[in-house]
């Protein structure tokens, strides 16, 4: 039993074999997936699977990088969308400092009318935070995003902002880093986050976790963060599992 809570199935890498895609994480016991849509192109695609796979929830939002390109009529339509039954979450949003394709003061606005979104609909966000750590935290407080909470999706930060998130409600989500040799700080960082509050992802196509890094990333790759997870832990795999099924179903409010 695997949640892949993170992942992109739409996207275009798994153009030429995307049904066996979603097959062989099924047989690899991925139980639930949450696809992203986070632009005018891959919301649409992302609705698109949610409605063909019982097992693939959605998430929509429109994404840092892309934040120069969302229209004030975006956001009401996002805001019809997230009404769909399959529709769990409000994401991915937040801050990338690292591409500069989006100015950080449009960044900062699209975040914040999101976050205020989300709280209208009462409903989780899921952050996407590159090289942002200290606006993304600020941000989130003056826009109390703890009374929604979400997930620090693929979280790449220190203790000390990963103590701030915690502080504010949110679960830390992890992926392929975790399997990485030299990827120190997220493993320390997943030691000692609450196990109430941990969560595995694969964000494919990208982040394909050790052995078939520069490969592409496929969801059935959710077990090998989850067999690095359960080792850094110290936990049963099976156990492991379970602990971080729960916790998305508990997170994304799937019943
Ligand atoms: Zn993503």
């Amino acid at each position: 039993m695997l949640f892949d809570t993170h992942t992109h199935l739409d996207n275009e890498a798994f153009n030429e074999d995307r049904e066996a895609v979603i097959a062989h994480a099924a047989e690899q016991g991925v139980t639930r997936m949450v696809n992203v849509g986070f632009n005018r192109e891959t919301i649409p695609t992302t609705m698109a699977l949610a409605e063909k796979y019982d097992f693939i929830y959605a998430a929509v939002g429109w994404h840092p990088v892309d934040a120069i390109t969302m229209k004030p009529e975006d956001i009401d339509w996002i805001a019809e969308l997230a009404k769909h039954d399959k529709v769990v979450a409000i994401g991915e949003i937040g801050l990338d400092y690292h591409w500069d394709t989006s100015p950080k003061d449009v960044q900062q606005r699209v975040f914040r009318q999101q976050i205020g979104l989300a709280r209208e609909l009462n409903m989780p966000i899921v952050i996407h935070n590159r090289e942002a750590h200290e606006d993304v935290v600020r941000i989130l407080r003056e826009e109390k995003a703890s009374e929604v909470g979400g997930i620090m999706h693929s979280f790449s930060g220190s203790w000390e902002t990963a103590k701030m998130c915690l502080d504010m409600g949110f679960y830390l989500s992890f992926g392929g880093p975790i399997t990485f040799k030299n990827a120190k700080q997220p493993k320390e960082v997943l030691v000692k986050v609450p196990n109430d509050r941990l969560l595995i992802e694969t964000d494919s196509p990208y982040l394909t976790p050790h052995p078939f890094r520069g490969k592409r990333n496929e969801s059935a790759h959710v077990r090998l963060v989850a067999e690095a997870g359960a080792q850094l832990k110290g936990m049963e795999y099976e156990e492991f599992c379970r602990i971080t099924t729960e916790n998305g179903v508990t997170c994304f409010d799937i019943r």
